[in-house]
Protein backbone atom coordinates (compact mmCIF):
# COMPACT_ATOMS: atom_id res chain seq x y z
CA UNK A 1 0.00 0.00 0.00
CA UNK A 2 1.31 3.64 -0.79
CA UNK A 3 0.30 6.18 1.51
CA UNK A 4 -1.46 9.18 0.40
CA UNK A 5 0.30 12.84 -0.01
CA UNK A 6 -0.68 16.04 -1.42
CA UNK A 7 1.54 17.11 -4.41
CA UNK A 8 0.32 20.70 -5.51
CA UNK A 9 1.70 21.93 -8.99
CA UNK A 10 3.79 24.58 -8.15
CA UNK A 11 4.96 25.48 -4.21
CA UNK A 12 5.29 29.37 -4.15
CA UNK A 13 5.38 29.62 -0.60
CA UNK A 14 7.52 26.94 0.15
CA UNK A 15 10.33 28.85 -2.04
CA UNK A 16 9.30 31.97 -0.62
CA UNK A 17 9.70 30.72 3.78
CA UNK A 18 13.72 29.20 2.37
CA UNK A 19 14.59 32.42 1.23
CA UNK A 20 11.98 34.66 3.73
CA UNK A 21 14.68 36.78 5.02
CA UNK A 22 16.66 37.79 2.41
CA UNK A 23 12.98 38.62 0.56
CA UNK A 24 11.93 40.70 3.43
CA UNK A 25 15.16 42.42 3.86
CA UNK A 26 14.81 43.39 0.42
CA UNK A 27 11.50 44.58 -0.06
CA UNK A 28 11.98 46.88 3.50
CA UNK A 29 15.03 48.37 1.84
CA UNK A 30 13.16 49.41 -0.83
CA UNK A 31 9.95 50.70 1.42
CA UNK A 32 12.58 52.56 3.32
CA UNK A 33 13.86 54.09 0.16
CA UNK A 34 10.02 55.24 -0.98
CA UNK A 35 11.44 54.58 -5.01
CA UNK A 36 8.96 52.33 -6.36
CA UNK A 37 9.74 53.41 -9.79
CA UNK A 38 12.98 53.75 -11.02
CA UNK A 39 14.81 52.56 -7.90
CA UNK A 40 18.57 51.22 -7.70
CA UNK A 41 17.58 47.83 -7.49
CA UNK A 42 15.81 47.80 -11.26
CA UNK A 43 19.13 48.75 -12.88
CA UNK A 44 21.04 46.03 -10.24
CA UNK A 45 18.42 43.52 -11.44
CA UNK A 46 18.79 44.51 -14.87
CA UNK A 47 22.31 44.65 -14.60
CA UNK A 48 22.89 41.27 -13.26
CA UNK A 49 19.93 39.58 -15.63
CA UNK A 50 22.18 40.75 -18.36
CA UNK A 51 25.36 39.23 -16.94
CA UNK A 52 23.40 35.77 -16.64
CA UNK A 53 22.29 35.42 -19.68
CA UNK A 54 25.08 36.36 -21.34
CA UNK A 55 23.23 39.66 -22.95
CA UNK A 56 25.02 43.34 -23.31
CA UNK A 57 21.65 44.70 -22.62
CA UNK A 58 18.57 44.19 -20.50
CA UNK A 59 15.74 46.31 -20.12
CA UNK A 60 12.92 45.63 -17.51
CA UNK A 61 9.06 46.14 -18.59
CA UNK A 62 6.05 45.14 -17.37
CA UNK A 63 5.38 42.06 -17.90
CA UNK A 64 6.55 39.03 -20.73
CA UNK A 65 3.62 40.24 -22.95
CA UNK A 66 5.05 43.81 -23.20
CA UNK A 67 8.29 42.60 -23.54
CA UNK A 68 7.29 40.61 -26.92
CA UNK A 69 5.21 44.32 -27.92
CA UNK A 70 7.85 46.33 -27.42
CA UNK A 71 10.60 44.73 -29.00
CA UNK A 72 8.71 44.58 -32.32
CA UNK A 73 7.48 47.56 -32.10
CA UNK A 74 11.21 48.84 -31.62
CA UNK A 75 12.41 47.29 -34.82
CA UNK A 76 9.79 49.10 -36.44
CA UNK A 77 6.78 46.51 -37.04
CA UNK A 78 4.00 48.07 -37.95
CA UNK A 79 0.12 47.71 -38.90
CA UNK A 80 -0.03 45.55 -41.98
CA UNK A 81 2.94 43.58 -41.12
CA UNK A 82 3.30 40.14 -40.72
CA UNK A 83 4.93 38.13 -37.76
CA UNK A 84 5.49 34.11 -37.83
CA UNK A 85 4.89 32.41 -34.70
CA UNK A 86 3.44 28.85 -33.23
CA UNK A 87 -0.07 27.71 -32.93
CA UNK A 88 1.06 25.86 -29.90
CA UNK A 89 2.04 28.32 -27.25
CA UNK A 90 0.37 30.66 -24.48
CA UNK A 91 -1.69 33.20 -26.43
CA UNK A 92 0.51 36.08 -24.95
CA UNK A 93 2.64 35.36 -27.57
CA UNK A 94 0.01 36.24 -30.19
CA UNK A 95 -1.12 38.62 -28.71
CA UNK A 96 1.56 40.85 -28.49
CA UNK A 97 1.72 40.36 -32.42
CA UNK A 98 -2.19 41.65 -32.53
CA UNK A 99 -1.78 44.58 -29.80
CA UNK A 100 0.97 46.41 -32.49
CA UNK A 101 -1.67 45.86 -34.93
CA UNK A 102 0.61 43.56 -36.89
CA UNK A 103 -0.56 40.13 -38.32
CA UNK A 104 0.43 37.09 -36.56
CA UNK A 105 1.23 33.74 -38.71
CA UNK A 106 1.57 30.90 -37.69
CA UNK A 107 3.94 27.89 -38.92
CA UNK A 108 4.09 24.53 -37.74
CA UNK A 109 5.74 22.44 -35.23
CA UNK A 110 7.86 19.72 -34.90
CA UNK A 111 5.81 17.43 -32.59
CA UNK A 112 8.14 15.56 -31.10
CA UNK A 113 10.30 18.82 -29.57
CA UNK A 114 6.66 20.77 -29.46
CA UNK A 115 8.45 23.81 -30.93
CA UNK A 116 8.54 25.68 -34.37
CA UNK A 117 9.88 23.24 -37.70
CA UNK A 118 11.97 26.26 -39.36
CA UNK A 119 11.39 24.02 -43.08
CA UNK A 120 7.68 24.85 -42.78
CA UNK A 121 8.61 29.30 -42.09
CA UNK A 122 9.83 29.50 -46.24
CA UNK A 123 6.27 28.53 -47.54
CA UNK A 124 4.69 31.46 -45.06
CA UNK A 125 6.50 34.28 -46.20
CA UNK A 126 5.65 37.43 -48.13
CA UNK A 127 6.57 40.98 -48.82
CA UNK A 128 5.21 41.64 -45.39
CA UNK A 129 6.59 39.38 -43.21
CA UNK A 130 8.99 40.94 -41.07
CA UNK A 131 9.59 38.81 -37.90
CA UNK A 132 9.74 35.29 -36.44
CA UNK A 133 9.19 34.77 -32.59
CA UNK A 134 9.49 31.38 -31.80
CA UNK A 135 8.96 30.03 -28.31
CA UNK A 136 10.93 27.83 -25.94
CA UNK A 137 8.31 25.86 -25.23
CA UNK A 138 8.46 24.20 -21.23
CA UNK A 139 12.05 25.81 -21.35
CA UNK A 140 13.24 23.36 -23.84
CA UNK A 141 15.53 25.77 -26.46
CA UNK A 142 14.25 25.50 -30.36
CA UNK A 143 16.90 24.61 -33.32
CA UNK A 144 18.28 27.96 -32.64
CA UNK A 145 20.88 27.68 -35.31
CA UNK A 146 18.21 26.63 -38.41
CA UNK A 147 15.89 28.99 -37.72
CA UNK A 148 19.06 31.61 -37.82
CA UNK A 149 19.69 30.59 -41.53
CA UNK A 150 16.06 30.77 -42.51
CA UNK A 151 15.93 34.15 -40.85
CA UNK A 152 18.75 35.66 -42.78
CA UNK A 153 18.10 34.12 -45.86
CA UNK A 154 14.52 36.36 -45.56
CA UNK A 155 15.72 39.13 -43.82
CA UNK A 156 13.87 38.61 -40.74
CA UNK A 157 14.23 39.13 -37.27
CA UNK A 158 14.13 36.95 -34.40
CA UNK A 159 12.39 37.67 -31.35
CA UNK A 160 12.80 34.66 -29.17
CA UNK A 161 10.00 34.29 -26.04
CA UNK A 162 11.74 32.71 -23.35
CA UNK A 163 9.01 33.38 -20.97
CA UNK A 164 9.38 29.73 -20.31
CA UNK A 165 13.46 29.39 -20.48
CA UNK A 166 15.22 31.08 -17.80
CA UNK A 167 18.60 30.05 -18.14
CA UNK A 168 18.62 27.18 -20.70
CA UNK A 169 21.43 26.57 -23.56
CA UNK A 170 21.65 25.80 -26.40
CA UNK A 171 25.22 24.12 -27.88
CA UNK A 172 26.10 24.94 -24.21
CA UNK A 173 25.62 28.50 -24.60
CA UNK A 174 22.96 30.85 -23.16
CA UNK A 175 19.84 31.18 -25.41
CA UNK A 176 19.79 34.98 -25.43
CA UNK A 177 23.33 35.01 -27.32
CA UNK A 178 21.11 33.65 -30.79
CA UNK A 179 18.46 36.04 -31.58
CA UNK A 180 17.90 39.64 -32.20
CA UNK A 181 16.22 40.14 -28.96
CA UNK A 182 14.62 37.52 -26.17
CA UNK A 183 11.94 38.28 -23.94
CA UNK A 184 11.20 36.89 -20.64
CA UNK A 185 8.34 37.28 -18.53
CA UNK A 186 8.33 37.06 -14.30
CA UNK A 187 5.41 35.93 -13.93
CA UNK A 188 5.24 34.32 -10.44
CA UNK A 189 4.91 31.00 -11.64
CA UNK A 190 8.09 31.28 -13.96
CA UNK A 191 10.92 29.46 -13.30
CA UNK A 192 12.66 33.49 -12.38
CA UNK A 193 9.40 35.05 -11.11
CA UNK A 194 8.28 37.84 -9.15
CA UNK A 195 5.67 38.78 -6.88
CA UNK A 196 3.63 40.13 -9.23
CA UNK A 197 4.39 40.78 -12.77
CA UNK A 198 7.29 41.43 -14.67
CA UNK A 199 9.05 40.99 -17.83
CA UNK A 200 12.78 41.80 -19.65
CA UNK A 201 14.14 42.10 -22.98
CA UNK A 202 17.61 41.23 -23.46
CA UNK A 203 19.55 41.89 -26.63
CA UNK A 204 23.05 42.80 -27.86
CA UNK A 205 21.84 45.60 -30.58
CA UNK A 206 22.40 48.72 -28.36
CA UNK A 207 20.21 50.77 -30.73
CA UNK A 208 17.33 48.43 -30.21
CA UNK A 209 18.00 48.79 -25.53
CA UNK A 210 17.76 52.22 -26.62
CA UNK A 211 14.30 52.44 -28.60
CA UNK A 212 13.11 49.81 -26.05
CA UNK A 213 13.56 51.76 -22.71
CA UNK A 214 12.12 55.18 -24.06
CA UNK A 215 9.02 53.13 -25.33
CA UNK A 216 8.56 51.21 -22.36
CA UNK A 217 8.87 54.56 -20.73
CA UNK A 218 6.79 56.86 -22.26
CA UNK A 219 8.90 57.46 -24.94
CA UNK A 220 11.31 59.68 -22.99
CA UNK A 221 14.88 60.18 -22.24
CA UNK A 222 14.66 62.89 -20.28
CA UNK A 223 11.78 63.38 -17.35
CA UNK A 224 10.09 65.58 -20.00
CA UNK A 225 11.45 65.47 -22.94
CA UNK A 226 9.36 62.64 -25.57
CA UNK A 227 10.71 61.85 -28.34
CA UNK A 228 8.66 59.49 -29.12
CA UNK A 229 4.63 58.22 -28.33
CA UNK A 230 5.61 54.99 -26.39
CA UNK A 231 3.86 53.19 -23.16
CA UNK A 232 3.90 52.75 -19.49
CA UNK A 233 5.41 49.41 -19.26
CA UNK A 234 7.62 49.46 -16.52
CA UNK A 235 9.76 46.89 -14.12
CA UNK A 236 8.87 48.19 -10.89
CA UNK A 237 11.51 48.59 -8.46
CA UNK A 238 9.80 46.03 -5.64
CA UNK A 239 9.65 43.53 -8.60
CA UNK A 240 13.44 43.86 -9.49
CA UNK A 241 14.79 43.87 -5.99
CA UNK A 242 12.65 40.49 -5.39
CA UNK A 243 14.20 39.07 -8.42
CA UNK A 244 17.78 40.18 -7.78
CA UNK A 245 17.67 38.04 -4.87
CA UNK A 246 15.89 34.85 -6.98
CA UNK A 247 18.10 35.24 -9.63
CA UNK A 248 21.13 34.22 -7.30
CA UNK A 249 19.00 30.92 -6.50
CA UNK A 250 18.42 30.47 -10.02
CA UNK A 251 21.15 28.05 -10.96
CA UNK A 252 20.30 25.72 -8.01
CA UNK A 253 16.70 25.51 -8.85
CA UNK A 254 17.31 24.85 -12.26
CA UNK A 255 19.79 22.08 -10.92
CA UNK A 256 16.88 20.76 -9.29
CA UNK A 257 13.75 21.13 -12.22
CA UNK A 258 16.72 18.99 -14.25
CA UNK A 259 17.38 16.25 -11.14
CA UNK A 260 13.51 15.71 -11.06
CA UNK A 261 13.33 15.83 -14.76
CA UNK A 262 15.52 12.79 -15.05
CA UNK A 263 13.91 10.92 -11.65
CA UNK A 264 10.33 10.97 -13.94
CA UNK A 265 12.36 9.71 -16.98
CA UNK A 266 13.98 6.84 -14.86
CA UNK A 267 10.66 5.99 -13.16
CA UNK A 268 8.34 6.42 -16.18
CA UNK A 269 10.89 4.68 -18.35
CA UNK A 270 9.05 1.50 -19.78
CA UNK A 271 5.72 2.80 -19.12
CA UNK A 272 4.44 1.85 -22.55
CA UNK A 273 1.01 4.47 -22.67
CA UNK A 274 3.38 7.29 -21.65
CA UNK A 275 5.48 9.39 -24.05
CA UNK A 276 8.44 11.03 -22.05
CA UNK A 277 9.58 14.48 -23.19
CA UNK A 278 12.90 14.37 -25.14
CA UNK A 279 15.05 17.21 -25.56
CA UNK A 280 17.48 17.23 -28.83
CA UNK A 281 20.93 17.29 -28.69
CA UNK A 282 21.44 20.78 -29.45
CA UNK A 283 19.56 21.79 -25.97
CA UNK A 284 20.23 21.84 -22.59
CA UNK A 285 16.14 22.38 -20.88
CA UNK A 286 15.56 24.22 -17.83
CA UNK A 287 12.25 22.26 -17.58
CA UNK A 288 9.69 24.76 -16.94
CA UNK A 289 7.08 21.94 -17.41
CA UNK A 290 7.62 18.27 -17.55
CA UNK A 291 4.90 17.26 -20.44
CA UNK A 292 4.31 13.76 -20.97
CA UNK A 293 1.57 12.44 -23.39
CA UNK A 294 -0.83 9.36 -23.14
CA UNK A 295 -4.16 8.81 -25.28
CA UNK A 296 -5.98 8.37 -21.97
CA UNK A 297 -4.88 11.46 -20.55
CA UNK A 298 -7.82 12.95 -19.37
CA UNK A 299 -8.86 9.93 -17.23
CA UNK A 300 -5.36 9.57 -16.18
CA UNK A 301 -5.56 13.23 -15.20
CA UNK A 302 -8.84 12.30 -12.91
CA UNK A 303 -6.97 9.41 -11.49
CA UNK A 304 -4.26 11.58 -10.19
CA UNK A 305 -6.33 14.23 -8.56
CA UNK A 306 -8.30 11.32 -6.79
CA UNK A 307 -4.75 10.78 -5.49
CA UNK A 308 -3.71 14.25 -4.40
CA UNK A 309 -1.48 15.10 -7.20
CA UNK A 310 -2.38 18.76 -9.03
CA UNK A 311 -2.05 18.48 -13.33
CA UNK A 312 -2.44 20.75 -16.08
CA UNK A 313 -2.66 21.14 -19.64
CA UNK A 314 -0.36 23.38 -21.57
CA UNK A 315 -1.98 24.10 -23.72
CA UNK A 316 -5.39 22.46 -24.53
CA UNK A 317 -6.57 24.15 -27.58
CA UNK A 318 -4.19 24.87 -30.21
CA UNK A 319 -4.37 28.63 -31.53
CA UNK A 320 -5.92 28.13 -34.98
CA UNK A 321 -8.76 26.28 -32.87
CA UNK A 322 -9.52 29.17 -30.25
CA UNK A 323 -12.34 31.21 -31.17
CA UNK A 324 -9.79 34.27 -31.35
CA UNK A 325 -7.78 32.20 -33.79
CA UNK A 326 -10.65 31.74 -36.44
CA UNK A 327 -9.20 33.74 -39.39
CA UNK A 328 -5.52 33.34 -38.58
CA UNK A 329 -3.51 32.18 -41.61
CA UNK A 330 -1.28 29.20 -41.20
CA UNK A 331 0.52 26.02 -42.27
CA UNK A 332 -0.52 23.77 -38.89
CA UNK A 333 -1.35 20.24 -39.61
CA UNK A 334 -4.57 20.61 -37.43
CA UNK A 335 -5.01 17.22 -37.14
CA UNK A 336 -1.12 16.74 -35.21
CA UNK A 337 -2.28 19.47 -33.20
CA UNK A 338 -5.37 18.55 -31.87
CA UNK A 339 -3.96 15.01 -30.89
CA UNK A 340 -1.46 16.72 -28.85
CA UNK A 341 -3.74 19.59 -27.32
CA UNK A 342 -5.64 16.38 -26.21
CA UNK A 343 -2.83 13.68 -25.20
CA UNK A 344 -0.12 16.57 -23.52
CA UNK A 345 -0.13 16.11 -19.42
CA UNK A 346 1.99 18.47 -17.21
CA UNK A 347 3.28 16.46 -13.98
CA UNK A 348 4.62 18.28 -11.52
CA UNK A 349 7.71 20.21 -11.82
CA UNK A 350 8.58 23.03 -8.89
CA UNK A 351 12.72 22.81 -7.46
CA UNK A 352 10.86 22.48 -3.67
CA UNK A 353 9.64 18.94 -5.27
CA UNK A 354 11.29 16.28 -2.98
CA UNK A 355 12.54 12.96 -4.64
CA UNK A 356 9.31 10.92 -2.83
CA UNK A 357 6.94 13.10 -3.99
CA UNK A 358 8.06 12.28 -7.85
CA UNK A 359 8.28 8.51 -7.02
CA UNK A 360 4.36 9.24 -5.87
CA UNK A 361 3.56 10.56 -8.88
CA UNK A 362 5.37 8.47 -11.07
CA UNK A 363 4.20 5.21 -9.33
CA UNK A 364 0.37 6.47 -9.66
CA UNK A 365 0.80 6.97 -13.22
CA UNK A 366 2.05 3.26 -13.21
CA UNK A 367 -0.73 2.10 -11.04
CA UNK A 368 -3.27 3.72 -13.29
CA UNK A 369 -2.04 1.88 -16.35
CA UNK A 370 -1.20 -1.49 -14.39
C1 LIG B 1 3.96 33.45 -19.46
C2 LIG B 1 4.14 33.54 -20.91
C3 LIG B 1 4.01 34.76 -21.61
C4 LIG B 1 3.43 36.00 -20.99
O1 LIG B 1 4.07 36.53 -19.94
P1 LIG B 1 3.32 37.57 -18.96
O2 LIG B 1 4.40 38.04 -18.08
O3 LIG B 1 2.26 36.80 -18.23
O4 LIG B 1 2.75 38.65 -19.81
C5 LIG B 1 4.34 34.77 -22.95
N1 LIG B 1 4.74 33.67 -23.59
C6 LIG B 1 4.84 32.48 -22.97
C7 LIG B 1 5.31 31.29 -23.74
C8 LIG B 1 4.53 32.37 -21.61
O5 LIG B 1 4.63 31.17 -21.00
Amino acid sequence: MKTNMEVPFLNLNKQYLVIKSEIDAAIHTVLDSSNYIKGNQVKEFEDAFAEYVQAKYCIGVGNGTDALSVSLIAYGIKPGDEVITVPNTFIATVEAIVAIGATPVLADINPRTYSLDPDTIASLITEKTKAIIPVHLYGIPCDMETIRKVADKHHLKVIYDAAQAHGALYNGKSIAQYGDATTYSFYPGKNLGAYGDGGAIVTNDAELADRIRMLADHGRKEKYLHEMFGYNSRLDTLQAAVLKIKLQHLDKWNARRKEIAALYKKELDGVLQVTIPEAPAYADPVWHLFVIRTPDRDNLQVYLKGNGIQTGIHYPVPIPLQPVGQGLKHNCDINTLTEIGNSILSIPMCPEMTDEMVCYVAENIKDYFA
